[in-house]
């Protein structure tokens, strides 16, 4: 991480002033617009201190998910990690864990270049609710982000994994599910939560953890330069999405973005890979994947996997 170290001093060092005050002197006798928007241009460069990702298309890569943060250590830990290997990962945020002790954890989320998603304001499962419930639910979590942020999330992992078609209905933002269920928080050994990645890991999986836990943090630190060196690159949802050309739609419910096909549920109907649904489906056999990917074909609607997304 070179770039934002310290992004404030970055942004110290751009002049700001001096450009304003440049505008006024200069006519369109002197110097074109052209040339004084390309001397702008190249003044105010230095205000980007997201790191660049330099992500190749062509290789294989994997999007880290953690769910129901952010929290004191265990977040930053994982940061830690993250800014150490230059890798971006997706954070679910849970609205009434934004305090004035966790706000500088979401700022150095998105300075790292890391993804904010919504993971509803207090943990609730949504379709235990009123539809008008769940969707204050929602919008008071996107409210929480965006005061500290000023970034409105776009993607929304709904807690258990529940929702039904009136809340996809209602809120169209894509709901992000995952290929890989770690069940990090129930494991007590890092050790086998890492394993349990680097045995299933496939190019374009979506990978469920949660920086809450102790364990999510050690196993971090052993995982995200083991998958570097397995040569994953680690990439945030959306830009697993966006380099991987998925056509993405209103209501869409995400599980993947495997190189030679998508798995998702469509709010028009199933529309999915059955071989990779299959695939997935042959994971729950394990105890390493409970149930990820029960699905009622027809409706789209997933049922319920574990106690903790
Ligand atoms: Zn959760």
């Amino acid at each position: 991480m070179q770039t934002a170290e310290n992004p404030e001093i970055l942004q110290d060092e751009t002049p700001a002033a001096s450009s304003e005050t440049l505008t006024e002197p200069f006519s369109t006798e002197s110097v074109s617009e052209s040339e004084l928007e390309s001397e702008l241009e190249s003044e105010t460069e230095p205000e980007s201190t997201v790191p660049v990702l330099e992500i190749d298309p062509d290789r294989p890569m994997i999007a880290l998910t953690y769910d129901d943060g952010p929290a004191v250590d265990f977040s930053e830990r994982i940061l830690d990690t993250l800014e150490k290997y230059q890798a971006h990962a997706t954070f679910f945020l849970v609205g009434d864990n934004i305090t004035e002790d966790t706000e500088k954890i979401l700022k150095r989320e998105v300075a790292l270049g890391c993804e904010i998603g919504n993971h509803t304001l207090s943990h609730k499962n949504l379709e235990k609710l009123s539809l008008e419930d769940a969707v204050l639910q929602l919008s008071e979590c996107d409210d929480k982000i965006y005061q500290c942020t000023g970034i409105k999330a776009s993607l929304v992992r709904p807690p258990y994994g529940a929702y039904n078609d009136a809340i996809r209905e209602a809120d169209k933002r894509m709901f992000i599910y995952w290929s890989l269920n770690t069940n990090d928080w129930k494991r007590e050994d890092p050790d086998e939560i890492c394993d349990i990645v680097m045995e299933y890991i496939d190019d374009g999986d979506i990978i469920l953890m949660h920086d809450i836990h102790e364990q999510s943090a050690k196993a971090s630190q052993k995982l995200i330069p083991a998958l570097i060196e397995k040569g994953y690159q680690l990439v945030t949802v959306s830009e697993l999405i966006h380099y991987r050309n998925l056509q993405t739609e209103d209501g869409m419910v995400l599980f993947n973005v495997h190189p030679d096909g998508a798995f998702f549920n469509s709010l028009y109907g199933t529309v999915c890979d059955y071989e990779l649904q299959k695939e997935i489906i042959s994971y729950d056999e394990e105890e390493h994947h409970p149930a990820q990917a029960e699905t009622e074909s027809e409706s789209g609607l997933l049922t319920q996997s574990t106690e903790q997304e």
